[in-house]
Parts: structure tokens; sequence; C-alpha cells
């Protein structure tokens, strides 16, 4: 039985994994659930999954839990719980399922105790990656993506040789705005950003999508979690989302992953690799789609694509700040506090006014995240 600390069992992410582990009662259980302040959601997991503990990070809303539920259960507070839960609990793979920054010091955590770290949040790889990546292999932790491109690849490389890969080819689908003019963008409404053609998704990972930030994070994910240079990581457009992505190798073979766009598959393989397990998930019928189609990435109408682009060559401390001034500017954008066009334009300030730090250790990183915070805050 494999025991699951799920951090963020609220949101998407979240509900999605509860959505397959409640398939398979005889391989695994739950250990631990976390939320930020949705306590309704959160009761009902309660009562299902009966997990010996559960952390709500806002304390008032964990007193109101604790004052409604009826079973027995350690309800804990505040964001230094989540890292106490994953040091201390019992339990063998970390689902990664909180949106940001705040995934960061609890994946630390779990990785010090080598579990397996199954990881649908991308910041803490953008954010940090050379220092998970070296504390994984230092720990011998084990890191198995979630994200569905990561996913992809992962299996893609599955049996290959590192050094006879040409080049990773991350698909996109293009989000929303796929065929809208440029010099619309300043008009563009929350409603209208958080609909999304293919996926369903929390708010901040669907805003992403529709600025194409959402794939320059994962072209820096994937740079840190399989370890290729920036020149070897590819970004195609790829509207209809059945390829997840694709390895292409020195003598020229593609291979690719595909599949029905249901993000229960690559957190049924992360929970499971080695093993693949039958589900009755839908099924792509290759003799029904009608096209696949393929072009490259617009990076003067995506402008946050181009500025990931820069901080990958950058390096440093550059990524947290371009994650932290991006995570602010779409909680503005959400709050309708700044126009949709002004998130790239609030990165880029920022990337403009710190100066970049070499090699910065995690104390640094840390820091610079709230630096940035409070500086897009005041933009
Ligand atoms: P959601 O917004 O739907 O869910 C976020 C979860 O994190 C909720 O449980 C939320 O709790 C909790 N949370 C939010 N803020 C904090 C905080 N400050 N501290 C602790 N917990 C917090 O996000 P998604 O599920 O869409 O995305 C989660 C991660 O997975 C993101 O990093 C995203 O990029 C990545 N991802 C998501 C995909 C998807 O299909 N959704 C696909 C690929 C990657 P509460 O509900 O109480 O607010
Ligand atoms: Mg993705």
């Amino acid at each position: 039985m494999k025991k699951v600390l799920l951090l963020g069992s609220t949101g998407s992410i979240g509900v999605n994994s509860l959505n397959v582990i409640r398939e398979y009662p005889d391989i695994f259980s739950v250990s631990v659930l976390t939320a930020n302040n949705n306590i309704d959601i959160l009761k009902k997991q309660i009562e299902e999954f009966h997990p010996q503990t559960v952390v709500v990070v806002d304390k008032e809303k964990a007193e109101e839990l604790k004052r409604s539920l009826k079973i027995n259960c350690n309800i804990f507070s505040g964001k230094e719980a989540l890292c106490q839960v994953a040091a201390n609990s019992d339990y063998n793979i970390l689902l990664g399922a909180v949106v940001g920054f705040s995934g960061l010091a609890p994946t630390i955590e779990a990785i010090k105790r080598g579990k397996r770290i199954a990881l649908a949040n991308k910041e803490t790889l953008v954010v940090a990656g050379e220092f998970i990546m070296n504390l994984i292999k230092e720990f011998n932790a084990e890191l198995l993506p979630i994200d569905s491109e990561h996913s992809a690849i992962y299996q893609c490389l599955m049996g290959e040789k590192k050094e006879q890969v040409e080049k990773l080819i991350i698909t996109a689908s293009g989000g929303p705005f796929l065929n809208t003019d440029q010099n619309k963008f300043s008009s563009i409404t929350v409603k209208e950003a958080l609909n999304h053609p293919n996926w369903s998704m929390g708010n901040k990972i669907t805003i992403d999508s529709a600025t194409m930030m959402n794939k320059g994070l994962e072209v820096i994910e994937a740079r840190w979690l399989f370890g290729f240079l920036p020149k070897k990581l590819e970004v195609l457009v790829h509207p209809q989302s059945i390829i997840h992505s694709m390895v292409q190798f020195i003598d020229g073979s593609i291979k690719a992953q595909l599949g029905f766009p249901d993000m229960r598959l690559p957190i049924q393989f992360a929970l499971t690799y080695p093993n693949r397990i039958e589900n009755k998930m839908e099924r792509t019928n290759m003799a029904t789609l009608k096209e696949l189609t393929f072009f490259e990435p617009d990076l003067i109408k995506y402008k946050c694509l181009k500025l990931a682009y820069q901080v990958l060559d950058k390096g440093g401390i550059t990524p947290c700040v371009l994650n932290a001034a991006n995570e602010i500017a779409v909680s503005r954008f959400l709050k309708e506090d700044i126009k949709f066009s002004d998130i790239p334009n609030f990165v880029d300030n920022a990337l403009n006014k710190f100066k970049n730090i070499i090699k910065p250790d995690i104390e640094t990183i840390f820091e610079y995240d709230r630096l940035t915070r409070d500086y897009v805050l005041s933009l």
C-alpha cells in the first residue's frame, strides 16, 4: 500500500489525483491532505479518504474546520505546517499539487526524506531547478513529473540514451487567443482569458496558458528535469493537445506520446511508475481524429514566452524573478486591477529591476521571491 501526502488536494490537480486514488483502494491510501482555505471541499475529502492529518494554511478556516468536523483527524494550520507534515508524517509519495512558489519549501522537506515526488507544481523547478535536482541526487529521492508535456517526454526517454537525444519538442495548445490579433490583447477580459479550449485547470495556470507563460515555465522545468541545454528545447504549437510532447533523436527518429487530454493519465503514471495499470479513461480513437496541426510560436505576440527563453539563457536568479513577477501580475489581472497586456510588461519590468545573481543559494531564492513580489505589487 502506497501512502500519499497530497499537497493542494482542493485544486484541479488535487481533485483529479483523488479521482485516480479512489479507483485503486488496494494500491493507494491518503495520509495527508492540504488546502489553502477551501474547507468545504476539504471536509468532503476527509470524510471520504480518512487522512490522519490535514493542513489548512488559513488559520481561521482551520479553526472553523476543527469546530465542524465530526471525525477524528489532526488539523494543523499555517504555511509552516506544510513543511512539518512533509518532514514528519508517514507517507511514501508526496504529490505536489499546490500552485506557485508555496510548493517549494515542503517539496524540499520531502526530498530530504528520500521520497517519491510526483510533481505538478512546476514553479518549484522553475525557481530552484538546479538546487532541487542536486538535492534529489544527494538524498536518493525520485522525481516523476505530472505536467502532461513532461510526463510525455519522460515516457519517450524511457529506454533511451541521453547523449543520443537531438532535441525535446514541447507541444503547446496555444491557449484561447491563438487566433486573436495582438492589438486586442489590452481589452481581453478575465472571463475570456479563463476560457481554455482544451483543459479545465486552476485559474493561475489557465491565465499562464493564455499568455503562453505556462509554456515558458515548462521549458525551464524541462531544462532541469531532463538536464538538457536550452538549445535542445523547442516549443511547437499543436492546438489539438493530442500529442503531449516529443523527443527527436540523433538519427532523425521522433518518438511522441499521445492520449486523450485528461490529467488523470499523467497523475496515474507518476503514482504507479514503473508499472502501468488498467483504467477506464477515455481512449483516443486515431481513426476519428480529423487533423493534427503544428506551427512555430509567435514570440512577438507571446512576449511572456520570449522572456522565459531569455531567462533560460541568463539563469541565476532570473527564473525566480520571472516567476514571482508573473504570479503577482496574474493575481492582479484576476482581480481586474491590471490589463491582460500588462502581464508581460510587469514581468519585463521586474527582470530589469533586479541585477542577476549567478548560482543563488536557496536563502537568496526565498529572498528574491519576496523582493520581486513586493516590487510588482507596487507598480
Ligand atoms: P488550483 O488553483 O486549482 O489549486 C491549487 C491548490 O493549491 C489548491 O488546493 C489551493 O487551496 C492550494 N493553494 C493555493 N495557494 C496556496 C498557498 N499559498 N499555500 C498552500 N496551498 C495553496 O491549481 P491547479 O491544480 O490547476 O495547479 C496546481 C499546480 O499544478 C500548478 O503549479 C500548475 O501549474 C500545475 N499544473 C496544473 C495542471 C492542471 O491541469 N490544472 C496541468 C499541469 C500542471 P484552496 O483550494 O484552499 O485555495
Ligand atoms: Mg503542461
